[in-house]
Formats: C-alpha cells, structure tokens, sequence
C-alpha cells in the first residue's frame, strides 16, 4: 500500500501575506530530501500558494503516521519558521499553534490531506494512478464543497456521471462538521449519492461549518477518491490566527471524474468564498499557476492544482502538469477579478464581509462589546408618546 500525503502550513511570507521565501522552502526541501534518502519517504515535492508551504509526498508509513506528520512536517515547518524569524518575515511560525503536537498534525495548525491505497488492485479496474492536488489560500475551511458537490452529484457540470456506468454507481460523502471541539473525537456523517445528495447539499451550503472530508468510490468502496484538509484555525486557537487555506487530494480517472470534469466548477462557477483580506471576507476565488504569491487586490483567494501520475514504486514528483498555469485559465482569472471589484463596492457591508460566526473572532467583536453598555432598553409606551 502507498500512502499520498499532503500536508501545507504558513509560517511566514515575505512583506506581509503573500509568499513565503526561497530559503525557507529549501529548507523544507532539504528535510523531505534526507527524510527520502534515509528511505522514510518514497517521493515528493515541495510547492507554495501563497503564503502556504506545501509538502506532498508517498510513503508506505500509512495516514496520520508520526514519522511523516513530525518527524517530517512539523519538524520541516518549524526549521523554516526559524528562517522566517532570522529574515523577518511576517507571521513566523504562523500556523504551528501547539507547542509539541503528539501523535500527528491533525488540530495542530497544518493543514492535511492523505490517501492509502494499492497500485494497480486486483480486478484490473485501475491499472494507472492519476491525481490531482489542490492547494488554497486566503480560502475558508469548506472551500471544496462546491466544486466537488458539482463534480461528484451534478451531471450539468460533470457527464461522466452519466456516461461512465462505474460513476453512475455513486459516491459515498464523508462530511465533517468543523464545528464540533473535542479534543478526542471527530464528528462526520457519511452520506451516499446520488439517493442523497439534497442532504449532502443542505450541509455543505454552509462552508464555514461543514466540509467535504472524504469521496470514496461506490464501485469499489475501499478506494478513496478525495481527501481535504478541513480544519478551522480558530477553533484550535481560541482566536483568529490566520485562514485555514484547506489543501486537497483528489485522484482521477478511470472510475473516477477526470481532470477537466474536476476543474470545470473552476471555469464556471468562479465561486464565492470566505477568506480574502484578514481572512474576514467574501471574494471569487482565483485559479492561479503553482508558486504564486499573493498580490492581488485585498488578497483574493487563490487555488492551484497539480496533475500527477504516479508509478508502480509510488514515485510522481518529477513530472506534473500545472492546470491553473495554463492560458486557458486567463479568461477565469480576469472574471474573479471582475467579481472581485463588484464585491469590494460595497465594502465591508453585509455580504461582503463573511459570515458573522466567523467573524466572531475579529475586533469587531471588541467594539460590538464595548458599545453594549451603551444601549439602553426603551419601553414600547415610550415610543407611542414621543
Ligand atoms: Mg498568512
Ligand atoms: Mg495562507
């Protein structure tokens, strides 16, 4: 069995929240580069969006391993958090909010997506493995729900549904309720569609509580399909420490959507998000090419993605096809802009700013408090008299 790991953390950028610097991602690389020849790790990369660094690898260690999550990532994370320190940088050690994570990453700040499965199972049914890796910034915990509501339940946006009998079978949607503060336990709810995929919408409508945790395959219900990282940063904390920037894996396919079936919510939709400037935001989220930096107008969410294939030893890193860097996205990317100033019209009113449970965790709340005393109840007969 191989696992896929990707795990993602900001821990500093340069000149504010745009990207972090390249001697803190050669030091990332230069750990996963040791990790890969002490024979720990098979394979892997190291990218950034933004001001998140990413580490994707395979191993055969399993999901939630010690070994890859702190003696691989955390340890990673916080070598370049010492760099941002020495350089500088904004937000050092950002998103590393435990002193020492027991165990594995999970609520420990990084964000983590993994899959374990079999090269070429038994059965024919997958003889190539292809997938995909997304990574956010400036983005909400649920930001995946939509685009992968349309690609996994909604044939206007994904006819392999229908033209793919294996598909048609349906998928099997592990959603988690991001709301839920328990240090011990998870709370998920697993979900089969299409039979139901009106209850599968009516979670996911809400991104700020809700998010898409895991796709498995119907078909053949021990492959997994999707992973997501889905976190919220200031449950961990207490407090609002920065965006939860979620990072995904999502393999494709065969009995699987394909890649221009995932990516198209991306052309289409252009959809609206939390995230943005201070994370306190909506804006369109923008599909940008691998290792870009945030520069845009009030930090508009970005998204990247990765295409893989991986061989028989678990090896992919060396080849990949960046979707969103192709020209074929300036179209998209001129029409989230475009979105983008619409929204900033208005300000900070309503809508534009995002939702009141997460901002919550804002100073606004502090002055929301302090004028309270302020108020005075006035009876109703008081204001017939007047
Ligand atoms: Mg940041
Ligand atoms: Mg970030």
């Amino acid at each position: 069995m191989i696992t896929l790991s990707a795990i993602k953390a900001d821990v500093g950028s340069i000149g504010g929240h745009t990207r972090p610097s390249e001697e803190m991602l050669d030091e990332v690389r230069h750990i996963l580069t040791q990790k890969i020849s002490q024979g720990l790790v098979i394979d892997g990369l190291i990218t950034y969006t933004g001001d998140d660094i990413a580490i994707i690898c395979t191993h055969q260690l399993g999901t939630g391993n010690q070994e890859i999550h702190l003696g691989l990532a955390w340890q990673a994370f916080l070598a370049a958090t010492e760099i941002a320190k020495e350089q500088g940088n904004y937000g050092a050690g950002q998103d590393l909010l435990v002193d020492a994570p027991s165990g594995n990453v999970r609520g420990a700040g990084p964000g983590v997506a993994e899959i374990e499965f079999e090269i070429n199972p038994e059965g024919g049914y997958r003889p190539a493995e292809s997938f995909m890796v997304f990574a956010g910034d400036k983005c909400g915990p649920g930001a995946y729900n939509l685009p992968l509501y349309l690609a996994f339940c909604d044939p206007m946006h994904d006819g392999g549904l229908l033209l793919n009998p294996r598909m048609h079978q349906g998928f099997t949607f592990t959603v988690i309720d991001m709301d839920h503060k328990s240090q011990d336990t998870d709370r998920v709810i697993r979900l089969d569609v299409p039979e139901r995929i009106w209850d599968v919408a009516a979670l996911l409508q809400n991104p700020d509580r809700y998010a898409v945790e895991a796709i498995h395959s119907r078909f053949a219900p021990n492959e997994q399909i999707v992973s997501a990282a889905a976190t919220r940063l200031h449950n961990i904390a207490g407090r609002y420490t920065g965006k939860d920037d979620p990072i995904a894996i999502v393999r494709n396919q065969g009995i699987f959507p394909a890649p221009e079936e995932l990516l198209e919510p991306y052309a289409t939709i252009n959809q609206i998000i939390t995230g943005d400037a201070r994370g306190s935001h909506n804006m369109p989220q923008m599909p940008v090419a691998i290792n870009t930096e945030v520069a845009g107008p009030y930090c508009l969410p970005l998204i990247s993605c990765l295409g893989f294939s991986m061989n028989a030893e678990g090896k992919f890193a060396s080849r990949y096809v960046d979707f969103f860097g192709n020209s074929a996205w300036d179209y998209a990317r001129l029409e989230a802009q475009r979105r983008a100033a619409e929204f900033r019209r208005q300000g900070f009113f309503g809508v534009t700013m995002a939702q009141q449970a997460e901002i919550a965790y804002t100073g606004l709340v502090d002055t929301w408090n302090a004028l309270d005393s302020e108020f005075e109840n006035r009876h109703e007969k008081e204001v017939a008299r007047r």
